[in-house]
């Protein structure tokens, strides 16, 4: 998967080259390219925004400056994807669709009062947001963008991580997980998984996954896919909880 990220402040993507991502694009299973708007204004002092015609608080990012550095990493294939709160809200189904379908995005970050309309007309495909509250810049979001898309990208991390966590099982969060020490602080790890049974340490995580989906996000428990049995258990929790 190849990402060109449109920035005032590529200094500012430290954070995706530690770790799992970092090491994934050293073994090119990833290409991620930092753009620096900058660097495309034509202003001899790299003047890149301007007022809001019309008034208004705070500068708007201009037009040509986004499309020149637009222009420098386009290709028909690429996807473009402007990071904006107006976007459409970021879930996992997205990334997945996202890292199944694309193998170039182009991200555009926008800052300050963000960008001028004419050019996100032009040139953006999709607004993506990372929720209803206002950053100062699209660069946190785009950052969470690539992190999610990038462990679906084959090699990244094992497929195994990615089938059994919160929201890949459509409607439940992960169950809760241990590692040693078998006591810490006088709290012993639950005994089924030590016991080796794997039937009953699969039906064990199961109905910890309800109950913890239940207990923290029941607003999706409704899209999960239950057996009878499962049912009856989740109403025992709703009764408990009366
Ligand atoms: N004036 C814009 C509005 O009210 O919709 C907000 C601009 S915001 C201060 C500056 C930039 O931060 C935006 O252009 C966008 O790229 C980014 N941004 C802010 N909040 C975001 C969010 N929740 N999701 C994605 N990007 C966001």
């Amino acid at each position: 998967m190849k990402f060109d990220i449109l920035t005032l402040f590529p200094e500012m993507f430290e954070p995706i080259k530690q770790s799992i991502i970092g090491r994934a694009t050293q073994k090119n299973l990833l290409e991620i390219n930092l753009i620096n708007i900058r660097d495309f204004s034509q202003d001899k002092h790299k003047k890149v925004d301007d007022t809001v015609y019309g008034g208004g608080a705070g500068m708007l990012i201009k037009p040509d400056v986004v499309y020149e550095a637009y222009k420098s990493v386009k290709s028909n294939t690429a996807k473009v994807i402007y990071l904006s709160p107006q976007g459409k809200t970021l879930s996992q189904e997205k990334i997945k669709e996202l890292a199944k379908n694309e193998n170039h995005l182009i991200i555009l970050c926008g800052h300050y009062e963000g960008i001028d309309q004419r050019v996100i007309d032009k040139i953006v495909d999709e607004e993506i947001s990372i929720g209803d509250y206002v950053l100062t810049g699209g660069e946190i979001p785009a950052m969470v963008l690539v992190d999610g898309i990038s462990r679906y990208i084959e090699g990244v991390i094992t497929e195994e991580s990615t089938a059994e966590e919160s929201f890949s099982t459509i409607g439940l969060l992960e169950y809760p997980q241990y590692t040693r020490p078998e006591i810490f602080e006088g709290e012993k790890v639950p005994e089924v998984l030590l016991s080796g049974h794997h039937k009953n340490i699969d039906e064990w995580r199961r109905k910890e996954a309800i109950k913890v989906t239940y207990l923290k996000r029941p607003d999706i428990l409704k899209q999960a896919n239950l057996t009878d049995n499962e049912k009856e258990y989740l109403k025992q929790l709703e009764n408990n909880r009366d």
